[in-house]
């Protein structure tokens, strides 16, 4: 992507906000212009051009003016010797703290690499907390610094893209911006391992031309059957970023001529009730795969994800997984968290279940900034983050999502606080088992407590979770048995 200039950006802004006035835009754009004056950026271009390109992905993903104007103004702070008071005075408190937020530590005291990350990221998370644009600018800045690191050392390419794939991809996902973690996996994948990313790449190439084939075929198959509902919708396919592939790969130790990847197409109509007489009509018409059918529309996922999904078979025997959503619905999966800031026409309001639907988020803040040491904050985070959640059931049926890898008690803390804490044994499917037991999707787990027992120091050497984690240490501190 290009990044747009002043009058471009102005446009391309105006196009989705015609009734804001972007004088302070305007003046953002000069501003950083000339606090970041002949900076340059590692491959020699000036500095600017980066805030350009983030503030380019800002009006991209349709963010309101402050978010933009703070996209511009994201290094200042960091880069130039503009205090926070001189751009409070310009910009006012909101821009300001927005770029604060994205601002690393100026001194550090820590020893190692790892602490300084750890810090980093607990300041940049507790800002977010307090205003989740915060994230969305980080993510904007992650992307173009991705995108231009062939001009690092080394050393550094590997740094950042581990931290890219490790970190910020896993949270764009949980924030629901499926477009921009495939992207920056890509962008990782390809520094990290250069050798399976072209082998992978040209394999999924040379498939193409097939896939594409069948694909056709299908949708018109499936345009066929649509047609007579007369039902509107519209019909996508659906591609997967080669990280993911290989992830699949790695997953399930097999080479990629032996991974079953479907094919995928997306439907997409207008409300809710069309989306369930769609799946009708389609599962009328194609044998659905038994048990692949998901109703996201009922039970949205945390990230806000919506949608209907079913694998059916096509036409010559093909399994084809289906995506059935509302155009708001897709909107959100394209550009998830980041689509519910973006300027409705004609709406003053924002979602007015936002503020709930980031409440887990915040708690998860709030439960990592209790580590207080950086191995185990970082590692918390990781974990937390872990694309590969399992899928574990009360005894009543009710279903938790939890880190793969996690424990009874992880699943005792998620069921509720005071469980957790009075744990004293647990059984899985009608067994007991050990209170370090690694729990596997499906499982139905049951906790046994007891009254007044109590969190044993132990429970900290194999605990997965921030939530479980951080409850068990303060009680600990509390009671004086650690730091
Ligand atoms: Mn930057």
């Amino acid at each position: 992507m290009t990044p747009l200039d002043k009058n471009q950006l102005v446009e391309k802004f105006s196009a989705y906000a015609p009734h804001v006035d972007t004088a302070l835009l305007i003046k953002a754009y000069d501003f950083s212009i000339k606090a970041h004056g002949d900076q340059a950026r590692a491959s020699g271009e000036e500095y600017f051009i980066h805030c350009r390109s983030v503030a380019t992905s800002l009006v991209d993903w349709k963010m309101d003016l402050p978010t933009v104007c703070a996209g511009l103004l994201h290094d200042v702070l960091e880069d130039t010797p503009v205090t926070a008071a001189a751009m409070t005075a310009e910009f006012g408190e909101e821009i300001t703290r927005l770029v604060s937020g994205v601002t690393k530590l100026e001194h550090f005291q820590y020893s190692s690499r790892d602490d300084v990350q750890a810090e980093n990221w607990r300041k940049m998370l507790l800002a977010t907390a307090q205003d989740i644009r915060v994230i969305i600018i980080k993510l904007a800045d992650r992307l173009h610094n991705m995108q231009t690191l062939s001009y690092l050392t080394d050393e550094q390419q590997q740094r950042i893209s581990h931290e890219t794939i490790s970190l910020y991809a896993p949270l764009a996902h949980r924030l629901g911006m499926f477009q921009l973690k495939g992207h920056l996996e890509d962008l990782a994948f390809q520094r990290l391992w250069p050798q399976e990313f072209k082998d992978l790449e040209a394999k999924v190439n040379a498939q193409l031309a097939t896939r594409e084939a069948t694909l056709k075929k299908f949708k018109e198959s499936v345009e066929k059957a649509l047609a007579e509902t007369q039902l509107p919708h519209r019909i996508l396919s659906r591609s997967k970023s080669l990280y993911s592939i290989y992830g699949k790969m790695q997953r399930q130790a097999k080479p990629f001529e032996e991974i079953q990847d479907a094919l995928g197409v997306r439907i997409i109509t207008d409300n809710i009730a069309d989306c369930y007489a769609l799946l009708g009509t389609v599962h009328t018409q194609f044998k659905p795969v038994a048990g692949s059918f998901t109703d996201y529309i009922s039970i949205p996922k945390m990230n806000l994800y919506q949608s209907l999904h079913t694998t059916v078979m096509g036409p010559d025997g093909e399994l084809v997984e289906i995506q059935i959503r509302t155009e708001e619905m897709h909107r959100t999966s394209e550009y998830g968290i980041a689509a519910h800031w973006r300027y409705k026409i004609g709406e003053h309001a924002k979602d007015a279940h936002l503020e709930e639907k980031l409440n887990w988020l915040r708690q998860w803040i709030e439960w990592l900034q209790d580590l207080k040491s950086p191995r185990e904050f970082l590692d918390s985070l990781k974990t937390d983050l872990d694309l590969h959640q399992v899928f574990i059931f009360t005894p009543a049926g009710e279903v938790k999502s939890l880190p793969a890898g996690s424990t009874p008690l992880d699943f005792a803390f998620t069921v509720h606080t005071a469980i957790g804490m009075a744990c004293v044994g647990a059984q899985v499917n009608n067994k007991m088992v050990k209170l370090d037991y690694q729990l596997k999707s499906g499982d139905i787990c049951k906790i046994i407590t007891r009254k007044g027992s109590v969190p044993k120091k132990d429970w900290l050497m194999f605990v997965k979770t921030a939530r479980a984690r951080s409850k068990i240490r303060s009680y600990l501190r509390e009671k004086g048995i650690v730091a």
